[in-house]
């Protein structure tokens, strides 16, 4: 797709800047127009000007994933523009209600964090840091509710392909000349499979990393030259980077399987502890999302008991 351009937006993370990608074909098509602020804003809309465009001139606002760095400016950009804003029908509660989500969120993790072991005085901290980023995204309508298979015509036809687990309701977008991936398929990082409400009921926690897993299959043998993802360089070995993450995650599982045989009965902040000492309070959910994912894949794969004990759960090796 040689009328595809990558504007770098700043986003306010660690992850640093977000990928919006712009398609010229049936009208001007954005891939995740990155986070609410002035400052990436501006740069969306230099990165327009470069290329002759304005937002106003925006048609089609497509969003990989309900997360704010991808979404948050969406519903100026189609404020401004009248564009028609496009995502996955799972991430439609998140996108539309942000803040009823955060309080969904709040109120499932906040005991579910302390049942896993976390300690309490951490818990009210590590529930509230998202409440930070609240300006970074505003509430956006979905205009087309998007599910796996459907076709876009933005002049250059892309394909949605469903790839839950990094987040609910996050889709990759395949058009001849590339695969947009959004956080599901990064060439630096290995993506989050962070713990969330599901979809369809909130009062229970997904189960992200073996569906992150599963979606990562999907997307195995993809007749795509290469990834464009939602952070960083584009991938040119799309199956060889599928195998890398679904092999680092075969191998943290054994980890925790050697750890849980050696040290266990060990609630999940403790195998956090070990697999990622000395985390600061900031890190501590996703990498206990990471933890749990570990725990459910061995669990998926009856390899571990699991007693609850006073409203704190542990884990041990079966057998
Ligand atoms: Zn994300
Ligand atoms: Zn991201």
């Amino acid at each position: 797709m040689d009328d595809c351009h990558r504007i770098g937006v700043p986003t306010p993370f660690a992850v640093g800047r977000v990928n919006c990608y712009v398609l010229h074909g049936d009208g001007l098509t954005l891939v995740d127009p990155g986070p609410a602020s002035a400052d990436a804003r501006e740069a969306l809309a230099a990165g327009l000007a470069e290329e002759g465009y304005e937002l106003a001139d925006v048609d089609r606002v497509l969003v990989t994933h309900p997360h704010m760095d991808h979404f948050g400016d969406a519903a100026s950009v189609a404020e401004e523009s009248g564009a028609t804003v496009c995502a996955h029908t799972d991430a439609v509660g998140w996108l539309t209600d942000p803040d009823a989500q955060f309080e969904r969120e709040q109120a499932l993790f906040e005991p579910f964090l302390v049942s896993m072991g976390l300690p309490e005085r951490l818990s009210d901290t590590v529930i509230s840091l998202p409440e930070t980023y609240r300006d970074f995204r505003d509430p956006v309508t979905v205009d087309r509710e998007l599910v796996d298979g459907d076709t876009i015509d933005a002049g250059v036809e892309l394909e949605v392909t469903y790839t839950p687990g990094h987040a609910p309701g996050s889709v990759c977008f395949l058009a001849d000349e590339a695969l947009f991936t959004g956080d599901h398929l990064l060439g630096h990082i290995s993506p989050n499979p962070l713990l969330t409400t599901r979809p369809d009921d909130p009062d229970e926690r997904t189960r992200s990393l073996p569906s992150y897993l599963d979606a990562l299959e999907t997307i195995q043998g993809v007749d795509a030259p290469v990834a464009r993802p939602g952070h960083g360089d584009p991938v040119t070995d799309i199956d060889g980077r599928v195998t890398e993450i679904l092999e680092h995650h075969r191998e943290r599982e054994e980890r925790v399987a050697d750890l849980l045989a050696a040290e266990g009965p060990m609630t999940a902040y403790d195998v956090t502890q070990e697999l990622f000492p000395d985390l600061p309070a900031t890190e501590l959910f996703p990498g206990m999302s990471e933890t749990i994912g570990h725990l459910d894949l061995l669990e998926d794969d009856d390899r571990v008991t699991i007693e609850e004990t006073d409203g704190v759960v542990t884990y041990d090796v079966a057998g």
